[in-house]
């Protein structure tokens, strides 16, 4: 895999406060697509909600891990300096916001020419299904979604597959139909393992065939984090299905529009009305820290002092 040289600054330029204390947690990798949080050191409640100015349609809720409140949000990806702005509400009136400027560094951006196979071709002219597909999908995890699932006991996430990543998150890839669309998720080859492992306990929200993705599985874990495992040969769960972490839930395969066997692992964060993608390793560390205890707070920037 040839080595990507982006830098990953977040910069915090200026942050307001109007009630309870917030800090912003930030992980910083070389990599676009890393999430951050907001934490309020004390569980606050329901009534609170953090919306972000990249899709204002997008409503992140807090979380309580180990008496704190957290809001994982997604960070869009774009390539060179965009603001992301982030506001956080109680009962529809905003008490908080605070600006991030993301900015990636480094080399020029490649696209890369994917080599499709002649089926995948085909698959990818009919654009009509391809749409049908995106809608049935948004609509069934964004009514479907339970916010309310809280993991019996929060255990750090595994990777799906023991096997290489072939193709890391955020690539700019050109498809045969000349579209240029970044890369959703990580990919693993299908050797020496080709079992696909679930991530995390969680509820399966979505197990079908789709005409892209392929055999598809999404699974959501509470916390607002669902992941996806797309192009499975096999798949041995079913919607509706508690499934726990390392649990076989299906075979990589070469389903739906492909340039070759592979698994596509997925990690999104909801937001009530949709998801964001966002990259799977960086996530994933970065989860486990929140999951593994105190260390967000003492990470993050305290951005709000209580004022009257
Ligand atoms: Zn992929």
């Amino acid at each position: 895999m040839k080595k990507l040289f982006w830098v990953f600054l977040v910069i915090i330029s200026c942050s307001i406060s109007y009630g309870e204390n917030f800090l912003l947690t930030t992980y910083i990798v070389n990599e676009p697509g890393s999430p951050l949080a907001i934490v309020v050191p004390q569980n606050i409640s329901s009534n609170y909600f953090v919306k972000v100015s990249f899709d204002t349609n997008l409503i992140f809720k807090f979380y309580h891990v180990f008496g704190q409140s957290v809001s994982i949000i997604p960070t869009p990806v774009l390539y060179g300096k965009s603001n992301l702005n982030i506001y956080v509400y109680k009962d529809n009136k905003e008490v908080f916001s605070t600006n991030v400027v993301l900015e990636y560094v480094g080399k020029k951006r490649k696209v890369f020419k994917l080599n499709l196979t002649e089926t995948s071709k085909n698959i990818l002219k009919d654009s009509k299904r391809i749409e049908e597909d995106r809608k049935y999908l948004l609509h069934t995890i964004t009514s479907s979604t339970p916010v309310y699932f809280y993991p019996s006991e929060l255990k750090p996430f595994i990777l799906p597959s023991t096997n290489n990543i072939t193709s890391p998150f955020g690539l700019l890839r050109k498809y045969s139909n000349g579209k240029i669309n970044y890369h959703k998720g990580v990919d693993f080859s299908f050797t020496p393992d080709d079992n696909v492992y679930a991530a995390n306990d969680g509820i399966v929200l979505v197990s079908s065939n789709f005409v892209a993705n392929g055999k598809s599985v999404y699974i959501y874990h509470g916390l607002g984090i669902i992941t996806s495992y797309f192009h499975l040969d096999e798949v041995y769960v079913k919607e509706g299905d508690y499934v726990k972490r390392g649990l076989v839930i299906g075979k990589i395969g070469e389903t739906g529009i492909v340039t070759g066997r592979h698994l596509h692992f997925g990690v999104y964060i909801y937001g009530s009305n949709g998801y964001v993608a966002v990259d799977p390793i960086s996530s994933i560390k970065f989860f486990n820290e929140i999951i593994s205890g105190k260390s967000v707070v003492k990470k993050g920037e305290n951005l709000g002092k209580r004022y009257e």
